[in-house]
């Protein structure tokens, strides 16, 4: 490029703004889907793999992959995204969900899950509200149907998308979906075209909360599925682009999630609060310390989280596989590999065997949990959490 060239610059996903090319954080290669469950450490190897480059709109303070190529998420029913095996996770999805019927009152009324997956939690909202549900995803598996749902729950195995203007409801729910798709902007102005057409009276979404990423160096929340970063401002502001009116923002799950209650309005206020300006720096800091952590652990090293937080730790922590496994509960994904690196992915009962001397919780808040099973197993290992 020669010097009198502007630099250049991607369209911010969200509001269309031209980003110039500052990342915030890289990383190369990373695996495209990494709830995937390879059948082998070969295949597991062999995984499709893509750049990560995230960057920030100074307008609206998205973050985003630049790099991120929706026609590498396939989801399809052997997408294994659920963590409904724990008990933790489960109090959670539980409380949401009571919390929603409270402020909805959803007895006889209807109400949409956009991005249902295996369809767990709309079974919760309608069997708690007695309402009717329809979830919609790609990667439902009619197979899977959660046993608790109430047969006035329907679950379609599709995209959402235009065609579902006119679709009547009374609410919509849409669960850690947004930050998986490209086109977020379009997206959200889709939803709004629902919600005006089918008389939705208010929608609540939910995404990872991407100012403690930044603010904590969580690199292992960074994932090549997860294309935008939101924090709390650039939700808000997200939803005033596409023509919604927050009515509730809120911290959920240990302040991991942010939830955002919006109703799709005539005149959508201007949002003027400016946006939060990030640095990658503590990401750097934090992947330093766990490359050196698990090269000094004298003895065998696990992770504990099969799922993405744990493809993308070991992705940028452990190029040459000195961690042995990782754990994990969810019995459907006991026997396969992690994706990318390769690791076996195992039972809790095999640590019995390995003797791990460190363990590393992929998500602090399952520590207790995950301590009380080791105890059971009678092992003592160290225990640290990212
Ligand atoms: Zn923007």
């Amino acid at each position: 490029m020669s010097p009198d060239q502007p630099p250049a610059t991607t369209p911010c996903p969200a509001c269309g703004t031209g980003v110039s090319h500052r990342p915030l954080y890289r990383q190369r290669g990373l695996p495209v889907q990494s709830c995937l469950m390879p059948a082998s450490a070969g295949d597991a190897g062999a995984i499709a793999r893509r750049d990560l480059e995230l960057l920030q709109c100074l307008e609206c303070g998205l973050v985003f992959n630049r790099h991120f190529d929706p026609s590498t998420q396939v989801f399809s029913p052997g997408y294994e995204e659920t963590q409904g095996f724990s008990p933790t996770f489960r109090r959670f999805a539980r409380d949401l969900a009571a919390q929603l019927n409270q402020r909805w009152t959803l007895n006889g009324k209807s109400v949409v899950e956009v991005g249902c997956g295996k369809g767990e939690f709309l079974a919760l909202m309608c069997e708690q509200g007695q309402c009717h549900g329809l979830g919609i995803d790609p990667a439902h598996d009619p197979e899977r149907r959660p046993e608790s749902a109430p047969d006035r729950v329907v679950y379609e195995q599709r995209y959402f998308d235009r065609t579902d203007i006119g679709l009547k409801a009374d609410y919509l729910v849409c669960r850690h979906t947004l930050e998986h798709i490209g086109p977020v902007g379009e997206f959200l102005a889709t939803v709004y075209e629902v919600c005006r057409a089918g008389g939705i009276g208010e929608v609540f979404f939910e995404v990872p909360e991407a100012a403690r990423i930044f603010e904590e160096g969580a690199f292992w929340d960074i994932y090549y599925e997860h294309t935008n970063y939101f924090d709390a401002t650039a939700l808000e502001q997200a939803f005033a682009r596409a023509g919604f009116e927050t009515t509730g923002i809120e911290w959920l799950f240990d302040d991991q999630y942010l939830g955002i209650y919006a109703r799709a309005v005539t005149n959508p206020p201007d949002s003027t609060a400016p946006p939060r300006i990030f640095s990658g720096q503590l990401l750097e800091e934090t992947c330093r310390y766990w490359y050196e952590r698990i090269r000094q652990a004298h003895g065998q090293v696990v992770i504990w989280g099969s799922g993405s937080k744990g493809v993308a730790f070991l992705h940028a922590v452990d190029p040459d596989g000195k961690v042995a496994a990782a754990v994990d509960i969810n019995p459907y994904r006991q026997g396969r590999f992690m994706p990318g690196t390769g690791q076996p992915i195992i039972a809790p009962e095999n640590l019995k065997s390995l003797q791990p001397a460190l363990v590393i919780i992929m998500n602090p808040i399952y520590r207790a949990e995950i301590s009380a099973m080791l105890d059971d197993l009678g092992l003592s290992p160290d225990i640290a959490c990212v």
